[in-house]
């Protein structure tokens, strides 16, 4: 295996000599499947980075094990990033935020003393909602929503296989210039794009995910099992269509059933992650998915009865595994 070694002195100090490295750190929070993903290629790129872990016993493990490692097409790579936990000292600059949509909030609190002047935010959370938690936090700092198409899972702690190669769009709805470190995303070869309507991308993307994730845990199939049931997939597209339309998301309505349905037939034999969630015991996002869908509706007075029953199954489907729903 190929070891990266990223600017780390035995002493286990980071070289960040001046105040200009020192702002420059990416400091990334959750080392799991996109975590990881994002902290090896930035740290192939020799990107000064800090990764934040949730306690002292997971810094000892992941110290034991000397770093993250990253396996893709041609074999497993190491990459000995220095970690810290949040008791940290050292201001930060720019974070990158990893967590699971509903981890997201709580864990940036914790770290709000240490964020910086003008510090900056990138969110990579799945659904909506998370991001607006996140920003009451730290209404000082600026926060970047990114939606990812990317794929990837982890193999065991700390190693992590990139799955599925795909696209990452980034954006600010309250400001439009893009952060001078973009670039740094295009030298880790990350693939990104500075997009205005990054909400709409995200409703998009929600869409998607509600017509199509939550139907085949309660009919427990791949997504191509959805065929059968193409006229339950069709009634759930006509209220978020006319949702995205009352909640000011037009263009995120566009052609929504065919690509629905076009997704179905291309991702035909794939199990979704929520699927995959629900078959793993782990919690879903779905608070901030359907749960998102349904409580936009509600504030918009818009009427989603298939939303809702669809939803009200789920969360049932959740308890009864012993899973949490909320
Ligand atoms: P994941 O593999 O479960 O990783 C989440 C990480 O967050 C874990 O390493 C967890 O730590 C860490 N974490 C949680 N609370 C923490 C805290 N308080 N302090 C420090 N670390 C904490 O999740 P993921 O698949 O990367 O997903 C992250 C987000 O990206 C989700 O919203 C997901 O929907 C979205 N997304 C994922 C993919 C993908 O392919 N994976 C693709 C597109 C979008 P422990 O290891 O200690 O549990």
């Amino acid at each position: 295996m190929e070891r990266v070694s990223v600017g780390r002195l035995k002493c286990g100090l980071i070289i960040t000599g001046c105040e200009t490295q020192m702002s420059s750190t990416w400091h990334i929070l959750g080392a799991g499947s996109l975590g990881s993903l994002w902290a090896c290629r930035l740290a192939r790129a020799g990107k000064p980075l800090q990764l934040i872990l949730r306690d002292e016993q997971r810094l000892a493990d992941y110290r034991r094990g000397g770093g993250l490692t990253l396996v893709e097409h041609d074999g497993p790579r190491h990459y000995a990033i220095p970690a810290e936990t949040f008791a940290a000292p050292t201001p930060i600059h720019r974070l990158l935020v990893a967590c699971k949509a509903y981890d997201a909030a709580p864990a940036v609190a914790r770290l709000a003393p240490r964020l910086a002047k003008g510090a900056e935010l990138v969110l990579l959370q799945n659904g909506l909602g998370s991001q607006d938690e996140v920003a009451e936090q730290v209404p000082h700092a600026r926060c970047i929503f990114a939606s990812s198409t990317e794929g990837a899972f982890r193999e065991a702690d700390w190693q992590v296989r990139f799955a599925g190669h795909g696209f990452n769009w980034l954006g600010d709805p309250a400001n439009p210039s893009p952060p001078l470190w973009f670039d740094d995303l295009h030298d880790a070869g990350i693939p990104t794009q500075w997009t205005a309507d990054i909400t709409t991308r995200l409703w998009r993307k929600l869409a998607l995910n509600c017509a199509i994730n939550p139907l085949t845990v309660l009919h427990d199939c791949q997504n191509g099992g959805l065929l059968g049931h193409l006229a339950e997939v069709d009634q759930l597209c006509d209220e978020l269509a006319i949702l995205l339309q009352r909640c000011g998301q037009p263009e995120a309505a566009q052609d929504l059933h065919e690509e629905v349905q076009r997704v179905i037939v291309a991702t035909a034999a794939n199990y979704s992650s929520m699927y995959q969630d629900v078959r793993h015991g782990r919690r879903t996002e779905v608070h901030y998915l359907l749960g998102h869908a349904c409580r936009t509706a509600a504030r918009h007075g818009a009427e989603v009865p298939h939303l809702e029953r669809l939803h009200r199954r789920l969360v049932d489907n959740l308890q009864a595994r012993g899973l949490r729903s909320e």
